[in-house]
């Protein structure tokens, strides 16, 4: 573990030494002067005063030697699109994008909305925005109107990007209705809305600020738009996350330290070489899909495989085809993905040619120990859990096999990454756990580059939220529970918040209990997450009615509970929509009025709550043990 170690140490002990040298994986424009700026902890700088753009790294600093190479490869099973783009048509594409944002007024440090589905525009649009100095924030298509436009009201765009529909597993997802209930609902006005006609579903936008994209494309098809030299702390994008309350947070990245973060993890964690293909099966509005479809393939000159559909559409071969034809090196997905994939007939996999592939990497939830050996025996290739977060943007924890070929660990995703200074801490007194004692992830000052440089136009809640929830000590909290064995892998043990994570998305119990508490029939409700064999976890929603609402009969009480299930769907997304409604007379307590949201998930879990001396009324324990035996559900 010596060459590893050696690395790591320098990266925690001369972080400026490390930087400065890894800097030099990507173009400055005007080279920075301090690398690292300490002087308003918990804030950090990185590589002040540089010059730079993510656009001319991930796209332009390429033609040269590069021009013919596929830089995208489109694949949509959805539509039955195939397109490929090489690094010079790629080029071309940004730049009408970019002038045609300019063209409706969009200039350095604007926000631009990107609500799309997994088309090619969605990556011109990011880049584009990259390329003039305007931040991107990607919204997630599965997200509702409520949620856009929450996120509306807090970046406050200048622009939204979106399309006439997505699809998901054969069916057409209308974007347009929902793009203007949320323009309805926000009370910040968007100038103007681009849209890309896919023309799978005729546009029902009233917006008089409606633009269409491709006549204007064609109308500046020939033109170049210049990069914008950004300081490298100006911000690149803000990327939404959820928490532990109700109001997601606007996750702020800079430029310089990004771009540099993720060509040190193309080499470091991801051994992706220049002319290599990787396919990460995530969705651009996760930090996975704008690190690892978008930005890190690019910079570090590799071809991206975007992809729209599911794993098992036409049939659960499809992604190993897709190794096949593509000659994929590199592929990355979520764990839940695999346990999809597990289902299928065996045969499809062995029916395809995957000499191409190198290296799986698995993360955004835990890799369970069945799933992680069965992937491993069956591809027969290195199968690599990493462990991160939408605020740190690259791994914290892998197998760092371009350093050296660490062994891995089944049920850890290995040891801390270059930069980050990862504590196992107590939760009660800060101090450092014991080997082998389970305590809270922490990372110490500073933050490595590519994290995030703070919660978007509030440094107040990125002082308050990550770095002051450990006792006696002024570090970053991960909110995740581990433990860290001899030789320094760390296992996850699940989140210290009411953060759930289902098929490796991260979503706040406290917003899926906004969206049903919207409902007039309902009077108090607790979400929790409970263990799913397939996607990791689910959302289990336990409400009390209003009145007597559905009391004693049951069909009535099944109708409600489904369409308390689509209130979460209208207001949030299918992805957040509890498997189960269970209606309860009462909620377990504190005696302060705090919802016992372990104990209840305990319960569900069919585990035993352990003691809760703080209990109000310990009856309400067995009336939610009743109520989940008692078929009140959907
Ligand atoms: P997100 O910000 O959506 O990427 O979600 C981050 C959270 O997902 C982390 O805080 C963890 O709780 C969980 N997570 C991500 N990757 C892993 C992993 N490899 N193993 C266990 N949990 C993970």
């Amino acid at each position: 573990m010596t060459r590893y170690r050696d690395l790591h140490r320098r990266s925690i002990d001369n972080p400026e030494a490390f930087w400065r040298e890894e800097a030099r994986r990507i173009h400055w424009h005007t080279p920075f002067g301090t690398v690292l700026d300490r002087s308003k902890p918990p804030f950090a700088r990185w590589f002040v005063g540089g010059r730079t753009n993510l656009c001319h790294n991930a796209v332009d600093r390429h033609l040269a030697e590069r021009a013919q190479q596929n830089a995208l490869i489109y694949v949509s099973t959805e539509t039955g699109i195939e397109r490929h783009y090489t690094y010079a048509e790629l080029h071309g594409e940004i730049n009408r994008m970019a002038a045609v944002m300019r063209s409706l007024g969009v200039k350095r440090g604007d926000v631009v909305l990107i609500y799309l589905p997994m088309i090619p525009e969605a990556l011109f649009a990011m880049l584009a925005c990259a390329r003039l100095g305007a931040i991107h924030s990607v919204v997630f298509g599965g997200f509702a109107a409520p949620n856009l436009a929450a996120r509306i009201e807090d970046a406050k765009p200048m622009l939204i990007v979106t399309a006439d529909a997505g699809a998901r597993g054969g069916k057409v997802v209308d974007y347009t209705p929902l793009v203007d209930e949320a323009l309805a609902r926000a009370r910040h006005k968007t100038p103007h809305v681009l849209l890309i006609d896919r023309q799978l579903a005729p546009a029902r936008l009233n917006a008089p600020y409606l633009v269409a994209y491709e006549p204007l494309r064609e109308q500046f098809f020939d033109v170049h738009v210049p990069c914008e030299w950004l300081e490298s702390n100006e911000p690149s994008y803000v990327l939404y996350t959820s928490g532990t309350t109700g109001k997601p947070k606007g996750v702020q990245r800079d430029v310089g330290g990004y771009a540099v973060a993720l060509a040190v993890s193309m080499e470091y964690i991801f051994e992706g070489k220049a002319g290599d293909t990787m396919f990460t099966a995530s969705d651009i509005g996760w930090v996975v899909g704008h690190s690892y479809i978008v930005y890190a393939p690019l910079i570090a000159g590799l071809t991206t495989v975007m992809y729209e559909g599911t794993p098992i559409r036409p049939d659960g071969g499809i992604w190993w085809r897709l190794v096949e034809q593509h000659k994929i090196n590199l592929m990355f997905a979520a764990p839940t993905a695999l346990r999809v994939l597990k289902k299928q007939d065996p045969a499809l996999m062995k029916a395809a040619d995957l000499s191409s592939l190198r290296t799986l990497f698995l993360a955004g939830e835990p890799l369970d120990e069945p799933t992680a050996a069965w992937i491993t025996r069956a591809l027969n290739k290195p199968v690599i859990d990493n462990y991160w977060q939408t605020e740190s943007g690259w791994p914290m924890l892998a197998i760092p096999r371009g350093i050296e070929a660490l062994p891995t660990k089944l049920g850890s995703p290995g040891v801390p990454s270059v930069g980050y200074s990862l504590t196992v801490r107590n939760e009660l007194t800060g101090e450092p756990c014991a080997v082998g004692e389970k305590g809270v992830l922490t990372l110490d000052y500073p933050l490595p580059p590519g994290c995030m440089s703070t919660v978007w136009r509030d440094d107040k809640r990125f002082v308050d939220t990550y770095w002051s929830s450990v006792p006696n000590h002024q570090v970053y909290s991960t909110f995740d529970w581990g433990v860290q064995d001899e030789d320094g892998y760390v296992t996850i043990l699940g989140r210290t918040d009411d953060v759930i994570n289902v098929a490796g998305h991260r979503l706040g119990t406290r917003e899926i209990e906004e969206a049903l508490s919207s409902h007039a029939a309902v009077a108090e409700v607790a979400v929790v997450g409970v263990t799913d064999p397939v996607k990791g976890q689910v959302a289990m929603a336990f409400v009390v009615l209003r009145g007597a609402q559905g009391e004693g009969d049951p069909s009535e009480r099944a109708r409600l509970a489904a369409e308390l299930a689509m209130t979460v769907d209208r207001n949030f997304g299918s992805i957040a929509r509890p498997a189960r409604v269970v209606m309860v007379s009462m909620l377990p307590k504190t005696r302060s009025g705090k919802l016992l949201r372990r104990a209840i998930a305990a319960l569900a879990e069919g585990r035993d709550p352990g003691d809760l001396p703080t209990i109000e009324d310990p009856a309400a324990l067995q009336l939610v043990r009743d109520a989940l035996g008692d078929g009140g559900q959907n």
